[in-house]
């Protein structure tokens, strides 16, 4: 069975070579293509335009990787949906539907199951890191949202659970395939990748010269501060990040966004503000504020609305472009790793606090 090659995760000219190898003319690798790509077919039978002799031969020697809608659940307001959904063997993963009053349609979607990273205030990375996902399970979780929601993408962040740098592989070919005239045809400008800050990965898509929007999760303005919540960054210095993210940003053309999520008390001070400052000074560069998403258990608190302002206007004062991340579905455990966690067998499901969800 795994040994059959996944046409979810194969490019237009590999599915042309393939249908090749049965037999077939090339140009049903680009039909098909359209169906795995573009429309997300859901099994073989759905590709009518197929002959059916073909179709038949692909089911038998080839797989198509649907994943299964487990659960979903919906924000009070309507503007966002979370699903779980099963990859074929069994493990399953968070991705996110968002609604903005504009017509976007933004899909989050997750690159590895679980994480490795652990940074302490994710649910994410409680569990540690089950395995990669491959490059037809990242692209067809936008595929069952669209399938379940009956709406069209317009973006894509990769901002689920995993570092997608520690999956470059895989993260690389799904871009290729959302973007794809063939696929979904999402602008790379319509892409983010969210990383940790893994530099050597980094270094390798400035030489690459991909074109979708990078953001680097920065959380802190010192390496002590940013070593305490994020372990990883004891092996990449902020000043070797920054140089790295200043050669992305000359590569491609493209600001680098940075990503900072504010837990009160620990992060949030005028005096970090200020500092963060100063050192992406110079860069062309943007902060994204995210106010912590409450994760049962884990010792943070969520800042308040006067916090985040203040320290949003101090970012701006030292010249930064600053926006505050709106805070989408903190009624349905929508941070990272947390419905999953919350429908995990043997663990009790934790409500977010009414006080909380309110809070928006
Ligand atoms: N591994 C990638 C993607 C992680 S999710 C990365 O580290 O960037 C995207 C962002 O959400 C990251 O900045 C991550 O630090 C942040 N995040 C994780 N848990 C969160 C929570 N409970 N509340 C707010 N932001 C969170």
């Amino acid at each position: 069975m795994s040994d059959r090659p996944d046409l979810r995760g194969l490019l237009q000219d590999e599915l042309e070579s393939w249908v090749a190898e049965l037999g077939e003319m090339r140009y049903r690798g680009r039909q098909l293509a359209r169906w795995v790509h573009g429309r997300g077919a859901r099994d073989f039978q759905a590709m009518t335009d197929l002959p059916a002799d073909l179709r038949r031969r692909l089911a038998e020697t080839s797989r198509l990787t649907t994943l299964r809608v487990v659960r979903s659940t919906t924000s009070a307001d309507g503007s966002t949906t979370k699903f779980l959904l099963a990859c074929p063997e069994g493990s399953t993963v968070e991705s996110v539907w968002m609604r903005y009053a504009d017509g976007r349609r933004s899909a989050c979607v997750s690159t590895q199951v679980g994480c490795a990273m652990a940074c302490t205030f994710c649910a994410t990375g409680l569990a540690g890191l089950g395995r990669n996902l491959t490059a037809g399970e990242i692209t067809d979780q936008v595929h069952a949202m669209q399938h379940e929601t009956g709406e069209r993408v317009t973006h894509v962040v990769f901002m689920g659970m995993g570092e997608p740098l520690a999956n470059l592989e895989a993260t690389l070919r799904a871009v290729r395939l959302l973007n794809a005239p063939y696929g979904l045809g999402v602008g790379m400008r319509r892409i983010t990748v969210s990383t940790v800050g893994l530099v050597p990965q980094i270094l390798r898509l400035a030489e690459l010269r991909v074109g979708f929007t990078l953001a680097v999760s920065l959380h802190a303005p010192d390496d002590e501060l940013r070593q305490s919540l994020v372990p990883i960054a004891a092996r990449y210095p902020l000043d070797e990040l920054l140089r790295a993210c200043t050669r992305y940003a000359q590569r491609t053309g493209r600001r680098v966004t940075f990503e900072y999520v504010l837990l009160e008390g620990v992060n949030d001070e005028v005096h970090h503000a200020r500092r963060l400052g100063k050192l992406l000074r110079g860069l062309r560069a943007h902060v994204n504020l995210i106010p912590w998403n409450p994760v049962p258990g884990l010792p943070y608190r969520r800042p308040q609305p006067d916090r985040v302002r203040r320290f949003a206007a101090a970012l701006r004062e030292a010249g930064l472009p600053t926006t505050v991340r709106v805070e989408r579905g903190v009624d349905i455990l929508a941070a990272c790793g947390q419905l999953r966690e919350a429908h995990t067998p043997g663990r009790t499901p934790r409500r977010v606090p009414a006080s909380l969800a309110a809070a928006r």
